[in-house]
């Protein structure tokens, strides 16, 4: 294959042909096809280029092939590019330093995995093994990876310490927009949301209880920003009950929302912390759990029943290390604070009073979810067939969105300066006037 001849239906020929896809019928797919990207650009190899209002899966926080990044891998292929998990290794240990540096006061130690869905696993344990209690806690409205039945379908001792009878139970977080509570303010929705979670405690009998698992924004499930003083309620029921709290900072977390971790914004501080996407901007598969000196300090002398062959990839560690230190250096959080609440955010507010689909804007720094509707009185959200219509006029002008259900999550690299903010945005506006008719 001459490089300079590929086309765009060569590629997705192939992959048609040979590809099994997530999350789908693979009948009818027709993938958009990318051959390159940089910075917050991406492009085909039909000429085509496209803004990156979505991160792909909201995780290239420091935006395509960063040279700092690109070569600290680089280094590290030529040192060491594999490496067992029980042995120590220059990389893993300073991106595990700089990772509990960046946590609360009390975090000690970092434990890594591949990725989201086998820290939040990974966490699980840690709790069930802790308190000696098996159930888990966590959301409806929440995503936290999709795993789950290996380590039950193994036959060797490593099943045993992992079999928990009683499994999970789900709650309803809050949701003022379409509130489960019959709310009408913030603080009902946080009254009436923690009163249901205590409830919900005492009924399942607190000491069987291992963990609350809660993304600290809950990101695909919608943006949903929790009310002044719900984290800080959770917390407490957590302390009442010797529960075990656990942030999902998967997606909200390394300067999405503004500061390096969500929750920092809410006063609170988990017990476990679970962390993937964005630590290296997904530039090689990784992720992990900061945890906190008393859970650390328990498995000093308790056997730690967890692990995976690469547990701390070198090459996913110079990417940590050096995405770490790019972000500090090139002020990466401060400017998905300044850009994401003092650009994207009015740009977003000046749209939704522009165009009557949009029911609500809710999020936080270069974290932001519209809710599309076709009525603003009913909330009634847009069918799959719109939001398809939507979705494939933003990409067709050039603009990479994330969206769910009836909601576009806007979620650019945190790098995005306000002027490509601004380009974004005039591409919204044209392509939402082109749809207005969806709304009545
Ligand atoms: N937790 C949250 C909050 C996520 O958004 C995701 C993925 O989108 C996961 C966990 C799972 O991560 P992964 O896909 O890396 O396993």
């Amino acid at each position: 294959h001459n490089e300079m001849a590929i086309t765009n239906d060569d590629v997705r020929q192939l992959d048609r042909a040979y590809v099994f896809h997530s999350w789908s019928m693979q009948g009818n797919l027709n993938p958009l096809v990318i051959a390159g990207a940089q910075g917050c650009e991406l492009w085909d190899y039909d000429g085509n280029r496209y803004l990156d209002f979505s991160s792909q899966l909201v995780n290239v926080n420091i935006g395509y092939q960063h040279p700092r990044v690109l070569a600290a891998m680089k280094a590290q292929l030529e040192t060491l590019v594999t490496i067992a998990p029980a042995t120590a290794n220059l990389a893993r240990g300073e991106a595990a330093k700089r990772i509990v540096e960046l946590a609360p006061e009390g975090f000690s130690k970092v434990f890594f995995t591949n990725a989201g869905a086998d820290a939040n696993e990974n966490a699980i344990r840690m709790a069930r093994l802790y308190t000696g209690r098996d159930k888990i806690f966590s959301a409806y409205r929440s995503y936290h990876g999709n795993t789950g039945s290996a380590i039950a379908a193994t036959g060797d001792w490593r099943r045993v310490p992992n079999e928990y009878s009683r499994g999970h139970v789900h709650f309803f977080n809050p949701y003022l927009y379409r509130s489960e509570f019959n709310a009408s303010s913030e603080a009902e929705e946080c009254e009436r949301a923690l009163a249901h979670l205590r409830r919900m405690i005492e009924c399942e009998g607190p000491s069987s209880i291992a963990a609350i698992l809660l993304e600290s924004i809950p990101g695909t499930a919608g943006i949903l920003v929790p009310p002044a003083g719900y984290m800080q309620g959770v917390r407490a029921l957590a302390d009442e009950f010797g529960i075990v709290l656990i942030l999902d900072e998967v997606m909200a977390g390394f300067g999405r929302t503004g500061s390096w971790f969500a929750f920092e914004q809410d006063g609170i501080v988990p017990d476990l912390i679970t962390f993937a996407k964005g630590v290296n901007a997904g530039y090689v598969p990784a992720g992990g759990v900061l945890i906190s000196a008393p859970i650390a300090h328990y498995f000093d002398d308790h056997f730690f029943a967890g692990g995976l062959t690469y547990s701390g990839h070198p090459l996913a560690m110079a990417a940590i290390v050096a995405t770490l230190d790019a972000m500090k250096e090139e002020n990466v959080v401060q400017n998905a604070a300044e850009v994401g609440n003092g650009v994207l955010r009015p740009a977003l507010e000046a749209l939704a009073a522009k165009h009557s689909l949009i029911g609500e804007v809710r999020g936080r720094g270069m974290f932001q979810a519209l809710e599309l509707v076709s009525n603003r009185k009913t909330k009634t959200p847009l069918t799959a067939t719109e939001m398809a219509a939507i979705k494939a006029a933003l990409t067709g002008a050039g603009l990479l969105t994330f969206v769910v259900e009836n909601r576009i999550h806007v979620v650019p690299p945190c790098i995005m300066s306000a002027k490509e903010v601004q380009q974004g945005m005039a591409i919204f506006d044209q392509v939402l006037a082109q749809f207005g008719h969806f709304s009545q």
